[in-house]
């Protein structure tokens, strides 16, 4: 595993450590070198505003998002800023968030030349060797967004990430808005670039197909709350958590363009007046009274997975 191969290398050498998360509510998780951690929830879960918050681009009103070890929000400038490169987001909309009065060639060489990776004078053949990367012809570099295709847009998004050279991806519904052939080839894309260049991943999507497909491990929220982690196939094979376990009766196997979230008993409540106790009990089957008045922690069950339900192993739940 990763992470335990990222701890010995920081025992014997001492190599920096995984990245590591705390997310909202109090609930701690890790993020290991190397992995895809897939974040899946309904929309309003919260998944968005945690992968900003991990990417530094919103800051927790409290709690601590630690970066190799070290608290973001104690770090110098500096250090800020490196962890702040390390840490890149590719967002859902490609054309919403490329700049459309700029050519490609500054799209994805800006960054690296204002941060010092790269001197202005090889500006140029670098972003020729990104767009190979992502493959993009490099002899389109002199044109605008809006002159490419979804598919390539979304390749120049992720080559503009890849530049300023992060050892983490955080992919908000990046394929989301693409049809599923160029969706599928974007993700492959992902995975090649992972394997080239030992990329850590946080994949947030409301779409469970994509995030097994790709996941080693799948972090599944509720309101604000993360209610399951575990690795993609057990959770798969054998969800836990009555939300997931309600996800997952939704997922229509046969109809893989249709792997939305819907039916579930009930709206999901507002994140801003979430349900007292366990968040989910007014859409829970298995609920009994404590849960509408004791929150359940995550905790840790057997085989090293987590379920915040305190129902799983009294044979309730089950
Ligand atoms: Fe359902 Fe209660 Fe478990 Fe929450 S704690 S998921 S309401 S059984
Ligand atoms: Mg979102």
């Amino acid at each position: 595993k990763p992470d335990i191969a990222a701890r010995i290398a920081h025992k014997l050498v001492g190599s920096p450590l995984p990245p590591r998360v705390r997310a909202v509510d109090d609930v701690s998780f890790t993020v290991r070198q190397g992995e895809v951690l897939g974040l899946v929830g309904e929309s309003g879960c919260g998944k968005s505003t945690l992968a900003r918050m991990i990417s530094g681009i919103l800051s927790p009103t409290s709690g601590r998002i630690r970066f190799e070890g070290a608290d973001m929000a104690a770090m110098s400038a500096a250090e800020r800023r490196r962890a702040g490169l390390a840490v890149q987001m590719v967002f859902q909309d490609p054309m919403s968030s490329l700049n459309p009065r700029l050519r490609v060639v500054d799209i994805i060489g800006e960054a690296p030349v204002a941060h010092g990776l790269v001197k202005p004078a090889d500006q140029d053949g670098y972003v020729c060797e990104m767009m190979e990367r992502v493959g993009l012809d490099p002899s389109t570099r002199y044109l605008y967004a809006h002159q490419f295709s979804g598919g390539q847009r979304a390749r120049i998004g992720i080559a503009r990430a890849l530049a300023v050279q992060p050892r983490v991806l955080i992919c908000d519904e990046s394929t989301a808005a693409l049809d599923v052939s160029i969706q599928s080839q974007i993700l492959n894309l992902f995975m090649d670039l992972r394997a080239q260049m030992g990329l850590t991943y946080i994949f947030v999507s409301h779409d469970l197909g994509v995030v097994q497909h790709i996941s080693d491990r799948i972090a599944v929220m509720y309101l604000g709350r993360v209610v399951e982690l575990a690795g993609a196939e057990e959770l798969f094979a054998d969800p836990q958590h009555p939300y997931t376990r309600a996800l997952l009766a939704e997922v229509p196997r046969l109809e893989p363009k249709k792997r939305q979230f819907t039916g579930i008993k009930g709206e999901m409540p507002s994140p801003l007046n979430p349900p007292s106790g366990c968040h989910f009990h007014p859409r829970c089957s298995v609920a009994v009274p404590a849960c509408a008045t004791r929150r359940p922690a995550l905790r840790e069950l057997p085989g090293g997975r987590l379920a915040a339900c305190d129902l799983i192993g009294e044979g309730v739940a089950g």
